[in-house]
C-alpha cells in the first residue's frame, strides 16, 4: 500500500506542472511581487509598444472608468426576468445553458441565427443534400458532458470510422493510420523500419502526455497571483494523468509544449511520409505550418479531446454535426432553459455597473441576474458592451487578440465516389475516415509557406471527409456528398479578395484532388465554397478563425481569452464568458462552456 508521502507525490506533481507550465508562474506567486507582476503581465498582453509608451508616459490615460475586475459578488437574487442570459447557441452557450439549467437557474439562450449550432451547423446548402458547413467531426466533445447531460437521449449518435486517415502519396502507395496501433505498424513498416517500431512507443508515450494536457484543459486556470484554495482544487484535475507519468516524462511534457510539432517528430520518426500524417493533425486548427513553435501543443490537445486516443478525433455524428447541436439544445431545454432563435442581441445592458440584461436588435430587453457571452471577444467587448464601462487596457488586450483565419471549406455533391489510384478499388473501406492531403511533412510547411506574405497556397493541405460512406441519410439514394477543409488559404491576402477568388479555390481544390484520384471532377455534380472571409460574415467567426481566436502558446491558459481574466468573469461585475475564446480554446470540446457554469454556480452564493 503507498505510504502518505507515495499518494501526495501525483499531486505534488501536478502542482509542479501547473506551477511550471507557462513561463513566469514562479515570479508571479512571488507573495510581495505578485500583484505587481500580474498588472504588468495585462498590460505586456496589450501589446509590448503600448506597455513601453505607458511607462514613457506618451499614452493617453484610460478614458473609462472600469470596473477593473469582475468578480461577481452580486449574483443574490435579483428582480429580473432570468437568472441567465446567454448570448449565442454555439455549443458552447448550449453546454452552459444545460449546465445552469440543471442546476436549477431560470435560463435564456438567444441565437441571432435561425438555427442553433454556431460553428457545428449541418445545413442543406444544396438541394437534397445535409451538409456540416463547418464542423465535422463530433470526437472531441468531452465524455463527462455527454454522460452529464443525458445526451445520447436526445437523439445524439455516434458514428465511428476506421481508418482514422488515409494518406495517398504522390507515387500511387498510401500510408493508412487505423485506431489499432499494430495494424499502423505494419503499413508504416512500408516507408520505414525503425519508424514502424517507435510508431506504438510514439502513441504511448504521447497518448499519457496528452492527458495532462486534458487534465489541463478540464480546469479553471488558475487566478494568478492570488492562488486560492478552489486553484490548488483545480490543479487536480492533472493529478491522476501526472501518477502515470516518471519524473522524468514530466520533465518531457514540459519540454514537448513549446516544441514545433516537426522537431518532435523528426526525434521519433525517420520517413517523411510517417511525419507528415501525423503533424497534419497538429497544424490542422491553427494557421501555423509544423516548424512552428508551439504546434506540438496542438497536437497534444487535439490527442487529448480524441476520444478514439489517437492524436485526431473521428467519427461524426447520424445526420450531420448538426443533431449534436440540436440534442444539445434539447438537453438544456430538458432541464427548463428556453432559447430563442432569430434574436441578434445588440447591447449588454449595465447597470451600476453590473450585467443587467441585454437589449436585441428589435428593441425587445430581457434583464437577468447574470449575463453569459457565449460569443467572441470583439462582438462581446467591441460592440456588446459600451466602452465607458471598460479599461482602456483591457480594450486594448482585445484588440490584440491574434485570430488570422486560414481554412476554407469546399463542399461537392458527387454522382460517385472518386477513384483514388492509392485506394486501389478498397474506397468503400480506406475513405470512410479522413482523406488527408498532406503526403509529408515537408509538404505541409511549403504548403504554409505562402501564408507568411500574404498568399494562398497553391499546394494546400486538405482534409477530406465522405460522410455518406457512413450515413447514407445526408444524399439522395446513390449520391455522396464531400465536405473538404482547405488550408493555408489566409482571411488575409495581399493580393485579391476571396469574393474573386471563390471560383479559383474551388477548381485548385477539384485539381488536387484529381492529382491522387483522377477523373475526380466528372464525380463531381455542384459545389458549394465556404471561404475564410463567408466564415466572418454568415458565421460570425472573427477573420474566420475557428477557435475565436488562434491557440498559440501566448494565447492559452491564463493567458486565454486575454490576460487576468481566464476564470470565465469579465471586467464587468455579472458577466462572463464561455465561447471558444476562453480556455481551453477551439474543437466541439464543450469544455468552455462547462467551465463557466461551474465557475457561475461557484459565484452564485
Ligand atoms: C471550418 C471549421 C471546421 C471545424 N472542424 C471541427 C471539427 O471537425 N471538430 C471539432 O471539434 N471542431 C471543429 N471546428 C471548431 C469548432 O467548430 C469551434 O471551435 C466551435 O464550434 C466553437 O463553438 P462556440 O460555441 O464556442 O462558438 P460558435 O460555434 O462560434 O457559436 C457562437 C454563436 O454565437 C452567436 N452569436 C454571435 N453574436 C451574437 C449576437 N450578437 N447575438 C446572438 N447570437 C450571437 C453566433 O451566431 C453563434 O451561433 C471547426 C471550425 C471550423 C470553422
Amino acid at each position: 500500500m503507498a505510504n502518505g508521502k507515495e499518494r501526495r507525490k501525483p499531486i505534488a506533481a501536478a502542482l509542479a506542472i501547473g506551477a511550471l507550465i507557462g513561463a513566469g508562474i514562479a515570479l508571479l506567486l512571488s507573495p510581495r511581487r505578485g500583484r505587481e507582476l500580474r498588472t504588468l503581465l495585462r498590460e505586456g498582453g496589450e501589446s509590448l509598444v503600448d506597455s513601453a509608451r505607458q511607462r514613457t508616459g506618451q499614452n493617453a490615460k484610460p478614458t473609462a472608468v472600469a470596473e477593473e475586475r469582475g468578480l461577481a459578488l452580486s449574483l443574490k437574487a435579483k428582480h429580473a426576468d432570468y437568472d441567465v442570459i446567454l448570448i449565442g447557441a454555439g455549443h458552447n452557450g448550449l453546454v452552459a445553458a444545460a449546465y445552469l439549467a440543471k442546476a436549477g437557474r431560470k435560463v435564456l439562450v438567444l441565437e441571432q441565427r435561425n438555427i442553433v449550432g454556431g460553428s457545428a451547423v449541418t445545413e442543406e446548402l444544396l438541394p437534397g443534400y445535409k451538409f456540416s458547413t463547418l464542423a465535422d467531426g463530433a470526437g472531441s466533445l468531452s465524455p463527462d458532458i455527454i454522460a452529464d447531460l443525458n445526451l445520447r437521449r436526445h437523439g445524439i449518435e455516434f458514428l465511428s470510422s476506421d481508418p482514422l486517415v488515409f494518406s495517398p502519396q504522390p507515387d500511387g502507395t498510401h500510408l493508412t493510420i487505423w485506431h489499432d496501433s499494430e495494424r499502423t505498424a505494419q503499413e508504416i513498416a512500408k516507408y520505414s523500419v525503425t519508424d514502424a517500431e517507435n510508431y506504438p512507443i510514439f502513441i504511448d508515450q504521447m497518448g499519457k502526455f496528452s492527458q495532462v494536457i486534458a487534465g489541463l484543459k478540464n480546469m479553471i486556470p488558475p487566478d494568478l497571483p492570488d492562488v486560492g484554495l478552489r486553484d490548488m482544487m483545480e490543479l487536480l484535475n492533472i493529478a491522476t494523468p501526472v501518477r502515470g507519468l516518471g519524473r522524468k516524462s514530466i520533465a518531457q511534457v514540459i519540454r514537448v509544449i513549446p516544441m514545433s510539432v516537426a522537431d518532435l517528430l523528426n526525434e521519433w520518426f525517420e520517413s517523411d511520409t510517417v511525419k507528415g500524417s501525423i503533424a497534419a493533425s497538429a497544424v490542422k486548427d491553427i494557421s501555423w505550418g509544423p516548424q512552428e513553435a508551439g504546434t506540438a501543443y496542438m497536437l497534444l490537445y487535439n490527442w487529448s479531446g480524441a476520444n478514439n486516443g489517437l492524436f485526431r478525433s473521428s467519427g461524426q455524428v447520424k445526420g450531420g454535426i448538426g443533431s449534436l447541436t440540436r440534442g444539445l439544445a434539447d438537453a438544456a431545454k430538458s432541464f427548463g432553459a428556453e432559447i430563442l432563435t432569430d434574436s441578434q442581441v445588440t447591447k449588454i445592458i449595465i447597470q451600476d455597473g453590473q450585467a443587467a440584461g441585454v437589449e436585441l436588435s428589435n428593441g425587445d430587453r430581457f434583464s437577468s441576474a447574470v449575463v453569459v457571452s457565449a460569443t467572441d471577444m470583439r462582438t462581446t467587448f467591441l460592440k456588446l458592451v459600451d466602452p465607458y464601462y471598460l479599461n482602456q487596457r483591457f480594450v486594448k488586450h482585445v484588440q490584440n487578440i491574434k485570430y488570422r483565419g486560414t481554412m476554407a471549406r469546399v463542399h461537392f455533391t458527387l454522382n460517385k465516389l472518386p477513384q483514388f489510384t492509392a485506394a486501389n478499388g478498397n474506397g468503400n473501406q480506406l475513405l470512410n475516415g479522413h482523406v488527408q492531403i498532406a503526403p509529408t511533412m515537408t509538404y505541409l510547411q511549403k504548403a504554409y509557406d505562402p501564408v507568411k506574405y500574404g498568399h494562398y497556397s497553391t499546394e494546400p493541405y486538405l482534409d477530406i471527409h465522405i460522410p455518406t460512406l457512413i450515413d447514407s441519410s445526408l444524399a439522395p439514394e446513390g449520391k455522396h456528398l464531400m465536405s473538404v477543409t482547405a488550408r493555408y488559404m489566409p482571411y488575409h491576402l495581399r493580393e485579391g479578395d476571396w469574393s474573386e477568388l471563390r471560383d479559383t479555390l474551388g477548381q485548385l481544390v477539384i485539381d488536387t484532388i484529381a492529382g491522387y484520384a483522377p477523373g475526380f471532377s466528372r464525380c463531381v455534380e455542384q459545389i458549394h465554397i465556404v471561404t475564410p472571409v463567408d466564415m466572418e460574415s454568415d458565421y460570425f467567426l472573427p477573420e474566420g478563425n475557428l477557435a475565436h481566436g488562434e491557440m498559440t502558446l501566448d494565447q492559452f491558459l491564463w493567458m486565454r481569452p486575454v490576460p487576468g481574466y481566464a476564470q470565465y468573469r469579465a471586467p464587468v461585475g455579472s458577466l462572463y464568458l464561455c465561447s471558444a475564446a476562453t480556455h481551453p480554446g477551439g474543437g466541439l470540446t464543450g469544455i468552455n462552456g462547462r467551465n463557466a457554469a461551474r465557475q457561475i454556480v461557484k459565484d452564485w452564493k
